[in-house]
Parts: structure tokens; sequence; C-alpha cells
């Protein structure tokens, strides 16, 4: 298709979904439900062929698909379904003294015309589930997936395009130039899942039309390993969260810093849980993706250098496999520990205090998570008060993404705005404030001439 072509056919999308909006189908709750039905029997249809291509693009694990991609797709649609008429409903709150007599009350309305864009290492859950909250909360929605999981983005866009009416939601395919030409366009709202890079040009475009915008960015996330936890269990989950998609996954711990009591300790329960998981030779392993494309292989690649390698370190471009590698490192000006890494490797760092953990973390701030391993109260107070980030878990890693009743979301360069279960309700829609005033009672001291009234506000108000 040409380009000319592709900008006319996105026009005339738009056109029909502010037509399909105003003629208010979707303020209509059965209508919406009906749509996450929809949309749920269309995900389980799909949910071999989703696994089928997630393998072709990056041999993600049956298990993987199932649970993080399809799997976490249908919790989500099975969440609001249950809870949309709760959600949606206009929720009454009280009057201050000063306004009445009057009724007050909140409205959840739609934005309207919603864009998501989305990346491509959780193809389908990254696109579908903000989907779920547009739909939930009555926008029309354009879906525009990663062209670098090619296979995915072809799947999502024939699922959502042969699922929906076009004028209600659609997606569409392409690259760079695609998504900058939809940011070129006026939306009511848009959801993005990418880089923090990308989520500025998204904000700087949003802010032409003050758009209101949902970032969900990354970072360099830190999962701190005190002296006191049992360093098997620990081992184990670390291990779990970072290798999980070949660590490429937005919360997936980024580095680790360890108490030097327990670093051998936790080195060598590393590898047991590393052999355990993937065997001698992780290559053949069943369980472990491969790395999405040659640039971001080369990239990391080059990360091998900037440490000593405890684990790991072998790698096969034409596969595109590099091993699940541990990486003692000294120097944190290394670029591994100056850049996101999302890839198989995890950098170690050893520390002896509190405060060096405060201080490294604060190099890279507002991680989009934060895992701590203690057993100790006060420190788990201490870091989980002093450390800002988007969201987290103790003593454990990526397994609190799975609950759709905390806020899921970052801060400062991770992002902003939250989803997730209700919150992604919320996203997509403006709480609209009413106060209804009576005609029965009209106090005439709020009216000038105000002289009179002067000396009793100062004494109500500034007290
Ligand atoms: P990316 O920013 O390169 O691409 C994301 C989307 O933006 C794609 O659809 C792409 O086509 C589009 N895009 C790329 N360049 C663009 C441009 N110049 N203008 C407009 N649109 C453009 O991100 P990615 O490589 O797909 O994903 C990796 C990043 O996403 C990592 O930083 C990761 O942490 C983050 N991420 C965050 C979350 C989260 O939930 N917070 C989840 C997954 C990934």
């Amino acid at each position: 298709m040409t380009e000319e072509k592709l900008l006319k056919d996105i026009d005339q999308l738009l056109l029909a979904h502010k037509k399909f909006f105003a003629s208010g189908a979707t303020m209509d709750m059965a209508f919406r439900v009906k749509a996450l039905k929809k949309l749920k029997r269309a995900v389980i249809d799909n949910a071999d062929r989703i696994a089928e291509v997630l393998s072709a693009d990056l041999q993600k694990p049956l298990f993987e698909s199932y649970t993080a991609e399809a799997g976490y797709i249908v919790k989500e649609i099975n969440f609001a379904i249950k809870n949309l008429p709760r959600w949606a409903k206009r929720k009454k709150t009280r009057s201050i003294l000063f306004t009445l007599p009057s009724r007050n009350y909140i409205v959840n309305e739609p934005y309207g015309l919603a864009l998501i864009i989305g990346p491509w290492n959780y193809p389908f859950q990254l696109t579908f589930a903000p989907l779920v909250g547009a739909i939930a909360a009555g926008n029309c929605c354009l879906v525009k997936p990663s062209e670098i999981a090619e296979q995915s983005s072809a799947l999502i866009a024939s699922i959502i395009n042969d699922t929906f009416e076009h004028d209600y939601i659609a997606a569409v395919e392409g690259d760079v130039k695609v998504a900058r030409a939809l940011l070129e366009r006026k939306f009511d709202k848009i959801f993005f899942t990418g880089s923090p890079a990308v989520g500025k040009i998204v904000m700087e475009k949003a802010a032409q039309n003050l758009t209101d915008i949902t970032l969900e960015l990354g970072g360099k996330n830190p999962c701190i390993v005190d002296s006191n936890v049992d360093p098997s269990l620990s081992a184990k989950r670390v291990i779990f969260g970072k290798f999980f998609n070949a660590g490429q996954t937005c919360i997936s711990p980024d580095y680790v810093l360890v108490h030097k009591a327990l670093k051998e300790k936790l080195y060598h329960e590393m590898q047991r849980w590393l052999g355990h998981f993937y065997g001698t030779d992780p290559k053949t392993s069943p369980d472990y993706s491969r790395i999405i494309s040659l640039k971001h292989f080369r990239r990391l690649e080059n990360y091998l250098a900037d440490g000593a390698i405890i684990a790991g370190g072998v790698y096969d471009e034409t596969e595109l496999y590099l091993a699940p590698t541990i990486l003692e490192v000294n120097d944190l000006g290394k670029p591994v520990m100056q850049e996101e890494i999302f890839g198989p490797i995890l950098p170690v760092i050893e520390y002896a205090s509190l405060d060096q953990v405060e201080e490294i973390v604060a190099q890279n701030p507002n991680p989009l998570a934060c895992y701590i391993f203690s057993n100790n109260r006060s420190n788990v107070e201490r870091l989980t008060t002093r450390i800002p980030f988007g969201s987290g878990c103790i003593n454990d890693t990526i397994i609190y993404k799975y609950n759709h009743h905390l806020p899921f979301g970052g801060r400062g360069g991770s992002g902003m705005g939250k989803y997730h279960g209700k919150y992604s309700f919320d996203a997509f829609s403006h709480q609209k404030a009413i106060m209804a005033r009576m005609f029965r009672l009209d106090p005439s001291i709020i009216y000038p001439p105000y002289k009179k009234a002067l000396q009793f506000f100062k004494k109500l108000l500034l007290r």
C-alpha cells in the first residue's frame, strides 16, 4: 500500500470513528459488554495461533504465551465484564456547607477517540489489555502494534479487524512512519507503551492537541538483596523474573544489588537455578526465548565486556541466542549500568550499606519497578519510602504485575498514568464532576455588594 493511500485510509477511519462515537452507541453498557465478550471469544479462539506467531517472532515459550499474553488478556476481560456496572455507575459525593443545598456526583465519561501504540515484547498483552480499558470506558479505538514483532503485528491486526466494525475499533499496521502519521492526527486519548525516547515524541505530539496521555515506558529496575534472606528462594525468584522472555520485559530486574555478606551464596544459588530452569545448554531449552532482532542482539552483546562473566556469556548470532548471563560489575560508569538492558544479562553489584544502595539507584532514578528481598522490616520500610519507583514487589519479582487490583505504571522517565483492572477503565475515562443546585434556598450573602459578607467569610475561611 502506498503511503498516500494509507494516510487516506487512516483519515477515513478517524472520520468513521468520530461519527460512530457521536452516535452514542458506546454509551450503552450492554454494547460495551458485548464488545468485551467478542474480544474474549476472539482471543480464546486464536490462543494457539497467538502462541505460534510469538514462537516465530521471539521463540516465546508456550507457557509464557498462554500465561502472559492470551491468558492475561482473558483475565483482564473477565474482571472488566464482572465489574463494569459498578465502575461505570455515577458516584454520589458530598456537598460542603457553602454549596448546600446541592446534589453532587461524578460521571465517568469516555474520552472519545483513543489511539493505542504498542511495543514488541508482549505484543498481544500490551495492545489488548489497554484495549479492554478503552472498550469498557466506551471509547472508539485505533490500535497500532509494533512492526518489530512482525507476525504478531499481522495477527493482532487481523483479530481486531475481523472482530469489530471498523468504524468502532480498528487496527493499523506499520512502522515509525505510520506511527508518526497517526500522532499528527487528533485523538482524545493516546495510550503509548514503549521506550522513554519515543515516549517523549508522543508527549510532544499530544501536547499540540492537548490530548490526554498514558505513557507506559521503561527504565533500570533495581533488585536489592539484603544479607538476611534465604539465598536459594531469592535466587530462584530473581532468575525467574529476569529470564522470563529472555529479559525482554519492562519490569524485569535490570540489575542486582546484593549485600556483600550474601554475594557468593547468591551466585551459587543463581547458577544452580539457571541449570534447573534451562538445563546445561539453554539454547536447547523450549523454555527460553530468543532476542527480537539483530540490532538488539548486537546492542546486548556489547554489554558482555562491561564486567566479569559469572554464568552464561555464550551466544549465537545466527539464532539470535544469548545465554542467560550473570555479570559481576564493579564500574558503574559502564554502559550496562547506564542504559536499560532489556535482555538476558544480569549485572550484579555488591553493597555494604543502604546509603550505598540509595546512591546507586539514584543514578538511574524513577525505575518502572523495584524489588527488595529482605526480612528486615525497617530496611524494607526505608527502601520503599525513600526510593521513588513505579511499582514493585517485596521478596519476589515480576509476579506482582498479574494482580489487577494494583495500579500499574511508572513515574518520571518510566512513564505516567496507570492501568490494569479498574485503573484501565479510569485511564480511558474523564471523571466529570457535577453539582446540581436547588432553587429553594439562595442566601444573598455571597452576592455583591460584598461589603457586609467580607468579614464573615474572612473569619470562616481563614481559620
Ligand atoms: P519503541 O518505543 O521503539 O516502540 C514502541 C512503538 O512506538 C512501536 O509501535 C513503534 O512503531 C513506535 N515508534 C517507534 N519509533 C517511533 C517514533 N519515532 N515516533 C512514533 N512512534 C514510534 O519501544 P519497543 O522497542 O517496542 O519496546 C521496548 C521499550 O518499551 C523498553 O524501553 C521497555 O521498557 C518499554 N516497555 C514498557 C512497558 C510498560 O508497560 N511500561 C512494557 C513493555 C515495554
